[in-house]
């Protein structure tokens, strides 16, 4: 499998927009009040164009004060210098923190031979700073690094990965369609982020346009079992890299641990 997860954490952010690790075996969710849990996977990807780092999580450090993420690509046997693209869904906190890290109290870019693909309307609602769902300072460094490759609309940069706006999360959130050796990866970031959604159906008032966002991962997991996808979701409880496999009693797919 050309895929990995590189699983952040778990997390729980309250109306201070600020994620705290929660670890299941030792915190009480009853203790924080008010707060969603999420968990993270960012994702890398193999491919015959480089390594594709998709969406960059919450910026978690270690002892040290290194990226978590830094640690999980080495952890799956890669450099992260060796990022060659770095693929964003959407610049919400919870996936474009990583994009950069502290380094002796400077700000710099996380994957500095990387070029960082983002969508131009995308970016333009996050720098105008008019929602805390976004971070500012961030932005400011990708913006001064030369490595920030604005794209419009669907397209496609390479013969491997192609994006297409999607906008029900955020109003220029894009998903990318990735084809490296026989299998079609799919990264829906917040639009199709974790496997329960493909089945119980629901309009999320975290959502922009979440009637839309409620069609489209509809129509992604069809597409998705008629053409074999694997689905990349983001903020997973379960399977991360999951495909959808028809069911031995028949009536529909089911979604199974792509690496299992
Ligand atoms: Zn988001």
């Amino acid at each position: 499998m050309q895929a990995h997860s590189l699983f952040e954490g778990s997390f729980s952010v309250d109306s201070s927009k600020k994620f705290i690790p929660f670890d299941a075996s030792k915190d009480n969710k009853k203790d924080r009040p008010g707060s969603l849990f999420i968990h993270v996977h960012p994702f890398l990807i193999e491919s015959a164009n480089g390594l594709l780092l998709l969406d960059t999580g919450i910026g978690h450090t270690n002892e040290t004060g290194g990226l978590q993420l830094h640690d999980n690509i080495r952890q799956a046997g890669f450099e992260p210098k060796d990022v060659r693209y770095v693929l964003l869904s959407h610049l919400h906190k919870d996936h474009a923190s990583g994009m950069v890290q502290e380094r002796d109290g400077t700000l710099r870019l996380a994957f500095p031979d990387a070029e960082y693909v983002v969508q131009r309307g995308e970016w333009e609602d996050a720098y105008s700073g008019k929602s805390d769902s976004y971070q500012m300072e961030v932005f400011d460094i990708l913006q001064r690094s030369g490595n920030l490759l604005l794209v419009d609309g669907d397209g496609s940069l390479n013969n491997e990965v192609s994006y297409a706006v999607s906008g029900g999360h955020t109003p220029h959130h894009q998903v990318f369609h990735i084809l490296v050796g026989s299998e079609h990866f799919f990264f829906g970031g917040d639009e199709a982020p974790e496997p329960e959604q493909f089945f119980r159906q629901f309009a999320a008032k975290y959502d922009y346009d979440g009637r839309k966002s409620m069609a489209l991962r509809q129509q992604y997991w069809e597409q998705g079992c008629a053409e074999g996808w694997v689905f990349l979701m983001y903020h997973s409880t379960n399977i991360a890299i999951g495909r959808p496999k028809e069911k031995e009693t028949g009536g529909g797919y089911k979604l199974v641990d792509a690496l299992a």
